[in-house]
C-alpha cells in the first residue's frame, strides 16, 4: 500500500469539496498552487468556460483529471427522453476525452418520474451503458460506475453496491475490453458487509477506476450534503484504501466532500490545507 505522506502528487480534489463558488480556472490554480496532483470538475463548471483553455491550463500545471463529473441520468419515462439522456452523454465524454480524464463518472440516475418500476430502471442502465461505452472506446475515455448509497435509489442512483456494479461490468463488458469500472466512493460503500469480500474477489481485480474519500459523520443531518472530513467520521478509510490498491488500482485519491453548512462555508484555501494534513493522517 502506497503511503500518502508527503504524497500530495497522489492526491486529488473533487472541484464539489470547495462548493462551486468560483470559476473553474481559479478553482484549478487553488488546487494546483495546494500542491494536489490532481482534479476532477463538474459539467457545469465546463459550460461557463472555454474548454480548449481549461485544458491547456490543467496540462499547464500538470494537474491529472481523475474524473470527470458527471452523467446525465440514464432511465427515461420513454424513448425520446432516453435517447436524449444518450446523446448529452456522448457529448459530455468528449468533452473528457479533450480534458485526457482519467474517467466518466457515471451516476446512473433513478427511477423516472411517476415509475415504480426499478427493475426496469436498472435494465435501462445497462442498456445506456452499453450504447455508451462504444462512444468511450472510440474517444480513449473509461466509464465509471459509481454505485450510490441506496439512500439514492430513488431519484440518483439504482446502482447501490460494488458488487452490483461489478456484476454490469461484467455483463457488459465480459472481455475487459478497458474502457468500464467503478468508481469507489466511501461514502456511498463503507456500510455494505460484503464490501471486504467483493473487493479481494477476482471480479473487482483491476476494475477500480476512481477512488473517492470523505466521512460518514455519526450525526449526519443531511442525505447528500453533509459529507464529513476525513477522520471526523466512522468510516476505516486506511483500512477501505489497502483494499481498493489491493485491486490493482493505481489512480489518485479524491477527496469529494459534499457539505452546505460547514465545509462550504470555510475560506476555500482552509479546506484545501485540512484535505492535505488529513489525506495524510487518516487515508
Ligand atoms: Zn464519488
Amino acid at each position: 500500500m502506497r503511503s500518502l505522506a508527503n504524497r500530495l502528487d497522489l492526491c486529488s480534489i473533487n472541484t464539489a469539496t470547495l462548493g462551486h463558488r468560483e470559476p473553474l480556472h481559479q478553482v484549478i490554480d487553488r488546487v494546483a498552487r495546494a500542491g494536489f496532483g490532481g482534479i476532477a470538475p463538474w459539467r457545469h463548471e465546463m459550460e461557463h468556460a472555454d474548454k480548449r483553455a481549461i485544458a491547456r491550463q490543467l496540462r499547464a500545471l500538470d494537474l491529472k483529471v481523475t474524473g470527470y463529473c458527471r452523467s446525465t441520468y440514464i432511465p427515461a419515462a420513454d424513448t425520446k427522453a432516453f435517447l436524449s439522456g444518450i446523446g448529452s452523454n456522448r457529448a459530455a465524454i468528449h468533452d473528457a476525452a479533450e480534458l485526457q480524464a482519467e474517467c466518466f463518472m457515471l451516476v446512473v440516475g433513478g427511477l423516472p418520474d411517476g415509475s415504480t418500476n426499478l427493475h426496469g430502471a436498472r435494465r435501462q442502465v445497462a442498456e445506456g451503458i452499453a450504447m455508451l461505452l462504444e462512444t468511450a472506446a472510440e474517444c480513449h475515455v473509461k466509464l465509471a460506475i459509481e454505485p450510490l448509497h441506496p439512500m439514492y435509489a430513488a431519484d440518483r442512483s439504482v446502482v447501490n453496491t460494488l458488487a452490483q456494479a461489478l456484476a454490469l461490468c461484467d455483463e457488459l463488458d465480459p472481455d475487459r475490453r478497458g474502457h468500464l469500472g467503478v468508481a469507489f466512493d466511501i461514502f456511498h460503500c463503507w456500510w455494505d458487509p460484503l464490501v471486504e469480500a467483493t473487493l479481494v474477489s477476482p471480479q473487482a481485480s483491476g476494475r477500480i477506476v476512481a477512488f473517492h474519500v470523505s466521512d460518514w459523520l455519526r450525526n449526519t443531518r443531511d442525505m447528500l450534503l453533509d459529507r464529513g472530513m476525513m477522520g471526523d467520521g466512522v468510516v476505516q478509510l486506511r483500512r477501505l484504501r489497502e483494499l481498493v490498491e489491493r485491486t490493482g488500482f493505481e489512480g489518485l485519491v479524491e477527496v469529494e466532500i459534499f457539505s452546505r453548512d460547514d465545509w462550504w462555508q470555510r475560506p476555500a484555501d482552509d479546506v484545501l490545507s485540512t484535505c492535505a494534513e488529513r489525506l495524510q493522517a487518516h487515508c
